[in-house]
């Protein structure tokens, strides 16, 4: 069974701070909570890979080329949301959609807003946007924005680090349902990594000494050589005459 491949997309990074209010930078919390969904990911049957793992600036494009460069399953873009709103909404394209992306939206809307109710968190509802990383990527894609950097009362939250590991579960929990990934196990706990390492083309080691013996077995040159040995004009015609004739045959 080929594993399902699941990019997280930290928002914003390096000269791109996104939101930014009551001390807190968009960027670092996208990033710490992305950082965590992915380590809860990695207990599961998939390939998890992030369009970021550190402070550095990507643009938009490039976040949606690499997920589909990587074929990805599915595509979800991890944001804190400004402006002067409360709470908690979740985004998919506003254009054409699968219902796979719909249906896989609202799965993980579900299971994060079920963790989010217990603090009090205002739920903003299912929306659609025109957004360029759930328009160019070519997967289920949704972006989710986690509560207001510039509401005092949803920055005391995201100022909680057990706040924070519960809503990065949630978001890892509401993955694995949407997807239906399979814990890794005793009996499964090897986590093959990209289908052309899993299945690497083994070189063929070269023999020199043993491609002259071939050749000897076949009857196309008589005698032994040295491999590192120079092969005049007239050897080599030989050659190519005794394999043209063959194949006269
Ligand atoms: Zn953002």
């Amino acid at each position: 069974m080929v594993q399902k491949i699941i990019v997280i997309d930290p928002g914003h990074g390096g000269s791109d701070p996104g939101a930014v209010g009551n001390n807190l930078l968009e960027k670092d919390l996208n990033l710490d909570i992305s950082l965590k969904v992915a380590a809860r990911l990695s207990s599961y049957d998939a390939q998890i890979r992030l369009t970021r793992d550190d402070d550095s600036y990507i643009s938009l494009n490039s976040r949606a080329v690499f997920a589909n460069n990587l074929r990805a399953d599915l595509y979800v873009s991890i944001h804190i949301n400004a402006g002067g709103g409360a709470g908690f909404e979740s985004y998919i394209y506003n254009g054409p959609v699968s219902t796979h992306t719909a249906n896989f939206r609202t799965t993980i809307h579900n299971v994060v807003f079920n963790y989010l109710k217990g603090f009090g968190v205002v739920n903003r509802g299912e929306k659609r946007a025109n957004f360029l990383v759930l328009r160019d990527t070519s997967m289920p894609a949704l972006l989710l924005e986690n509560l207001f950097i510039d509401n005092p009362r949803d920055a005391a939250l995201l100022k909680d680090s057990d706040f924070i590991n519960g809503l990065a579960l949630a978001i890892a929990d509401g993955i694995v349902e949407s997807q239906l990934l399979s814990p890794l196990t005793q009996e499964n706990p090897t986590i093959p990594a990209d289908p052309i390492i899993q299945n690497p083309t083994v070189p063929p080691v070269w023999d020199p000494q043993g491609e002259i013996d071939k050749l000897i077995a076949s009857g196309i040159i008589v005698n032994n050589h040295q491999a590192d040995t120079p092969v005049t004009w007239g050897q080599l015609a030989t050659v190519l005459n005794r394999i043209i004739e063959r194949n006269k045959l």
